[in-house]
């Protein structure tokens, strides 16, 4: 098991990729969906709220981060105040970072922090990957629209953007291989 609070205690890994999300977006959803279908093991496990960055060991041995949710305003604000700055120097200094999975909640598209946070990653030259939540939510009539919308919103071509869900099983094999490709593993 392990957690780290700051960047700079995680354990060195071969590669690296992290996902990474406003609060209530479905990051823990669908990590617990990646991690039920046997491919990622949890070495890592804060109850409720990820306050701490969290750890997975994929199959192939790469490692990947779960991020604490940026915006969460139900936590004491000394701990609000690290956040940004812990992410900032996990996203700016990990060196075994691959890619990072930026969830943006499908079913409403990406909030101003959301674009707040891709632009600062595009001004690091962070790479990134847009991962669309809560599929099912969006009726099926709407989702063309959706896509294009999510998309556009989020700066991105529409084919770049993997679109899942958790409660429904959606598009999770898919972003598993990408993860596993991200990795350096295929
Ligand atoms: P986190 O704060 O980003 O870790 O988000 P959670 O995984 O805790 O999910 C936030 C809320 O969204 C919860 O009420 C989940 O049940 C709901 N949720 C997460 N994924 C999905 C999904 O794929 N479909 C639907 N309909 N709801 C989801």
């Amino acid at each position: 098991m392990t957690s780290a609070t700051r960047f700079s205690d995680l354990p060195p890994s071969p590669s690296e990729v992290a996902f990474v999300g406003r609060s209530n977006v479905g990051k823990s959803s669908l990590i617990n969906a990646l991690a039920h279908q046997r491919q990622l093991a949890r070495v890592s496990n804060s109850p409720g709220r990820t306050q701490l960055i969290n750890l997975f060991e994929n199959a192939d041995g790469g490692t990947v981060v779960d991020l604490p949710g940026y915006g969460y305003a139900k936590v004491p604000s000394r701990v609000r105040r690290e956040w940004p700055e812990m992410i900032e120097g996990y996203l700016l200094e990990r060196e075994e970072l691959e890619m990072v999975y930026v969830l943006v909640d499908g079913a409403i598209g990406p909030t101003k922090l959301d674009v707040q946070m891709l632009d600062w990653m595009r001004s690091i030259e962070v790479p990134f990957t847009i991962v669309a939540t809560k599929h099912d939510k969006v009726k099926s009539s709407r989702r063309e629209a959706r896509k294009r919308d999510l998309a556009l919103g989020c700066g991105v071509e529409r084919k770049d953007v993997i679109w899942v869900s958790a409660a429904k099983g959606v598009g999770i094999d898919r972003l598993r291989s990408v993860v596993t490709t991200d990795l350096g593993f295929s």
